[in-house]
């Protein structure tokens, strides 16, 4: 099974050499080139699995020629060891919880299952990288997380300065050993673009890096897996019904992990993109015209305030497209197929905070902002199609961050502080190691010239 260039201009490589390059060196995405299926009986099967289970049975299909099964099988069970909640909230409307992980964001998924591949084929090579990475917050923080205390693998990781929350920076910047972050005088923007520039440096050539952003395809085959999850486990086994996800939507890196569960075959009816202020996606899908966001608008929903999101090109590949890293589309997707699978909204900060608030008071379910921008697209889209409100239609909204990495957002909107889960308790005390470098391109070549 190979990965193609979505540029088009590299050769096809296999998964290890995608997951340990990253950036493909047309500096396009790497991509399946074609799909492996689940059948339904397969699917019906899924639903007396637990997590690590169907971990193994999807991600099987697209590793079984690079590595031993018993291999997957033990990295799956090492990363996967923590609760995937499923809340009702009214019929059969459900909000499903990634934040119990170690670093209570929906990365940890992605960050923990890719952080043991690559340490899987590194150690069989007897090689090193050193990972370059930009976040918005929660991305550094799972990476970082994922990957303290591997040897053979170094970290540095980018944030903007002044877009994180103190919580989110404190995950990162207590760690040390292998993990080196720098806070950037700039916007997420920013920091993605210092990232890429580095991977294309010759200066550079010298330095073994790889990414961990959702340009990787490595983050995208654990983020298949949640959906396979969610529908095994919220179905009624007896008949093949159809579900509908609602994505909370920045870099598109978790919309593009539901949207290769639905081509696997993985009955979805519908993905709401549910995006903040960012609209890029919502107007390019209402008209076919992409401009980018420059600079991106800042949004409650921090994690999601990207204005040219990277997983784009891939979406479109994917529908039959051809955009390049620039934005530039050079072949137009299959707008029909693509509006037939996808609903995408844009939800105002003021929206996301009375959604907070409804949600609490209606339901008893605390959201924080990510998560009910997702619960809002699920709104409209009712508004929008109101026969798949039924109350037998099954909907599961993406809840993508614990509420108390937001505590003063939800102090603001509801008057008190969410409960810290385990995971986040203690870091207050804990010293803080990082560097501050200006927005600028040669200052951080510099800085990896000196330290790696
Ligand atoms: C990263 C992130 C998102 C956006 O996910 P993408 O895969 O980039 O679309 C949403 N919510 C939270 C809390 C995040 O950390």
């Amino acid at each position: 099974m190979l990965y193609y260039s979505t540029n088009l201009q590299a050769q096809p490589v296999t998964f290890r050499e995608a997951l340990l390059k990253g950036l493909a060196p047309d500096r396009g995405l790497f991509m399946p080139r074609e799909l492996p299926t689940i059948s339904a009986e397969e699917l019906r099967r899924f639903s007396d699995l637990d997590y690590a289970d169907i971990a193994f049975e999807v991600t099987r299909k697209f590793l079984y020629t690079e590595m031993a099964e018993s291999d997957l099988l033990a990295i799956v069970k090492d990363a996967y060891t923590f609760l995937i909640p499923l809340e009702p909230v009214y019929e059969r409307k459900y909000v499903m919880r990634l934040d119990q992980g170690p670093t209570a964001s929906f990365k940890d998924f992605a960050a923990r299952m890719m952080g043991r591949l690559m340490q899987y084929f590194l150690r069989q090579e007897e090689r090193n990288l050193l990972i370059l990475t930009a976040t918005s917050g929660d991305t550094g923080s799972a990476i970082a997380n994922a990957f303290y205390g591997l040897e053979n693998i170094k970290v540095v990781v980018l944030y903007p300065e002044h877009e994180v929350t103190e919580r989110q920076r404190k995950q990162m910047t207590t760690l040390a050993k292998n993990i080196q972050i720098i806070a950037i005088n700039g916007k997420f923007d920013d920091c993605q673009a210092l990232v890429k520039r580095a991977f294309a440096d010759p200066e550079l050539a010298s330095l073994p890096l790889s990414s961990a952003n959702s340009i990787n395809i490595g983050r995208l085959l654990p983020q298949m897996l949640y959906y396979v999850y969610a529908y095994a486990k919220l179905r009624h086994t007896a008949e093949d019904e159809q579900i509908i996800f609602s994505v909370p939507s920045g870099n598109f890196g978790n919309l593009m992990g539901g949207l290769l569960a639905k081509h696997i075959g993985l009955p979805v009816k519908k993905f709401v993109v549910a995006t903040n202020e960012n609209d890029e996606f919502p107007v390019f899908l209402a008209t076919g015209d992409y401009e980018k966001i420059v600079p991106s608008r800042n949004c409650i929903s921090s994690a999601m305030n990207v204005g040219h999101p990277s997983n784009v090109a891939r979406l479109i590949a994917l529908y039959g497209g051809n955009m390049d890293e620039t934005g530039q589309i050079h072949q137009k997707p299959d707008f029909d197929r693509l509006r037939k699978d996808i609903y995408a909204v844009s939800i105002s900060d003021a929206e996301t905070q009375e959604t907070i608030k409804q949600v609490y008071t209606d339901h008893h379910l605390l959201l924080e902002p990510h998560g009910a921008v997702a619960w809002a697209g699920l709104s409209h889209y009712f508004n929008a199609f109101p026969q798949d409100a039924a109350a037998e239609q099954m909907c599961v909204a993406i809840e993508t961050a614990h509420p108390a990495k937001f505590p003063v957002e939800i102090r603001q909107i509801l008057g008190f502080d969410p409960e810290l889960p385990p995971s986040l308790e203690g870091l207050e005390e804990k010293p803080e190691f990082f560097v501050t470098l200006p927005n600028s391109y040669t200052a951080f070549r510099q800085f990896l010239q000196e330290h790696y």
